[in-house]
């Protein structure tokens, strides 16, 4: 029996040194684990996930996508996370992606294959009057500062979220825009909730509050939530306000109501989602799903 324990013993200490010994190893090698999802097939429009893993300390970690950098966050324990919004307009083909730091220790690339997404159209007159419903230079500079707000600190949870209004979706993410028969080149930048006038909007998940404004000619009462680490989103057209600018929001946070202010047609809930300043469908990944009106 004696033998025996004194035996276990031995393994145990061998098995110990023997991971330690795995450890050692880990740490001179670089990553151990760097995954894109979705990168088989991505939608134009959509979210690419990139998470990296590693026991080496990145230093200020970006990735580069066609020229140009984005940022990658710490978000935990040998963690890292950066998103990266598709273009709904981005020609469909393969991408590289490119990661890398400043120790040295981040040097990894990735390739992601877009697909084109079938986007409804919509058909527009455009007639002189129509000049009055521009946005102003107020609005346009608000909206700006909130698509691109980078925050570092993560202020959300993993998606999926809830839908921030109850309701049906009337106008989807990316359907393209044609005045008086041509492409405009704009397309919808966000979705449409269809729901009465008083109805809750919420905020999708935590975040801080960018702006809360009611002087919007084109955009109506508005409010922009960040929620770190390069997403926003913006709640537009609403009948009531409930936050002011810096205030902190909670998932689920009441920020204000459905309304139909600015250029409305009915009270509808228009919700856009941005990351790093780049609009994307947030029925890819981000919400659980909303059925569409009938
Ligand atoms: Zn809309």
């Amino acid at each position: 029996m004696k033998k025996g324990l004194v035996f276990s013993l031995l393994i145990i200490a061998l098995l110990a040194l023997f991971s330690v010994k795995i450890g050692c190893l880990a740490e001179g090698s670089a990553i151990k684990e760097v995954s894109v999802t979705p990168n088989e097939e991505v939608k134009q429009g959509e979210t690419v996930f990139i998470r990296i893993k590693t026991s080496d300390e990145l230093r200020d970690p970006v990735f580069s996508y066609k020229n140009k950098k984005y940022k990658i966050f710490k978000t935990g324990e040998n963690e890292y996370t950066g998103l990266l919004g598709i273009n709904t307009l981005e020609k469909p083909g393969k991408y590289k992606i490119y990661m890398s730091d400043q120790n040295g220790n981040l040097k990894d690339k990735a390739y992601i294959s877009v697909i084109a997404k079938d986007h409804p159209k919509q058909y527009i007159t455009v007639t002189k009057g129509m000049a009055g419903l521009r946005a102003t230079a107020h609005e346009l500079r608000q909206i700006g500062r909130a698509k691109y707000t980078l925050t570092d600190i993560k202020l959300r949870a993993e998606p999926p979220y809830n839908s921030p209004a109850d309701g049906c979706i009337i106008s989807e993410f990316g359907v393209r825009r044609y005045y008086n028969g041509e492409f405009s080149g704009n397309y919808h930048k966000g979705v449409d909730i269809k729901a009465p006038t008083g109805e809750p909007v919420r905020s999708i998940t935590d975040g801080k509050v960018i702006f809360a404004d009611d002087t919007f000619r084109l955009h109506g009462a508005s409010v922009a939530v960040d929620h770190g680490q390069g997403l926003t989103s913006l709640y537009i057209h609403l009948s009531k306000v409930d936050v002011k600018e810096g205030d902190i929001v909670k998932a689920d946070q009441k920020i204000g109501e459905v309304g139909m202010t600015g250029f409305a047609t009915g009270p509808h809930l228009h919700w856009g989602l941005y990351v790093n300043g780049t609009p994307v469908d947030p029925m890819q990944g981000w919400i659980k799903p909303v059925n569409l009106c009938k």
